[in-house]
């Protein structure tokens, strides 16, 4: 018999008798599973290139199957993970450096995006952090006070253009908050037009007391607002405002007597 058709009556034996090898090889490697599995260990363990591709593709061809198994073995050790990593902890922590340092503009990119398209959630969450820890963060800011103090003085000198911009959008929160509770209406002349609309102190004085707080304007409103909007004010319109301030009256009310 030459090689080649003893190659031939092989491959047709194998055809013929497709069904007893396999149960033969099954029954095999029942019996000599230890065996085998040792030898494969070795074998990986001597050829790590091939190991890696070997589990790559299976990976890649059983894809689903891998990641279902793993999930349910992860559901049934739930500590294994938690143990693992508070045994390694060090080297996670440092292995996720060298990750942030060697992409940190993948990740810086990713942050920015996240940050947008979740500002809602961030907002919601940074309240809820801030009011479990409100007392930390006062403890801190009267540790710090010159520090923060100092960064805030920088960071307004290298961004007045914003600054300018945040400090008229507080400004106008907070008129409008007062105009809120105390009316958006002239007292004496019903004039509605916010524009138009001033705070006034009922029984005059406004000027000194404006210097006593420190100031008018955001510094005047702020004040308002920490006393919890006091008694002794209303909202009149600038024209009957000055009018009261000069005259001592307003001619809207000539007949009446002015307060
Ligand atoms: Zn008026
Ligand atoms: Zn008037």
């Amino acid at each position: 018999m030459t090689t080649e058709s003893k190659k031939e009556y092989q491959r047709q034996y194998r055809i013929a008798h497709a069904e007893e090898l396999k149960k033969k090889q099954k029954e095999y490697r029942q019996i000599h599973a230890a065996e085998i599995r040792e030898r494969n260990r070795n074998y990986m363990a001597t050829h790590p290139d091939k190991k890696k591709t070997w589990g790559k593709n299976y990976y890649e061809n059983h894809k689903e199957e891998v990641t279902q198994k793993h999930t349910e073995w992860r559901k049934a050790n739930p500590d294994y993970s938690k143990n693992y990593y508070s045994v390694n902890k060090d080297e996670f922590l440092e292995k996720a450096k060298e990750y942030r340092l060697e992409n940190i503009d993948k990740i810086k990119r990713r942050e920015k995006e996240y940050r947008i398209t979740h500002s809602e959630q961030r907002r919601a969450l940074c309240k809820q952090y801030y009011a479990t820890h409100v007392e930390q963060f006062r403890e801190y800011r009267r540790n710090n006070i010159e520090r923060i103090r100092d960064t805030k003085r920088k960071w307004n000198k290298a961004n007045e253009e914003k600054c300018k911009i945040m400090d008229y959008n507080k400004l106008r929160k907070r008129r409008n908050r007062i105009l809120d509770h105390y009316g958006r209406v002239c007292a004496c002349c019903g004039e509605y037009h916010e524009e138009f609309l001033a705070i006034d102190h009922i029984e005059g004085g406004g000027n000194i007391h404006r210097k006593t707080v420190g100031g008018g304007g955001n510094v005047f409103y702020s004040w308002l607002l920490r006393n919890n909007f006091p008694n002794g004010y209303r909202i009149l319109c600038h024209n009957c405002n000055e009018s009261l301030g000069h005259y001592g009256y307003c001619p809207h009310q000539r007949n009446s007597i002015p307060k």
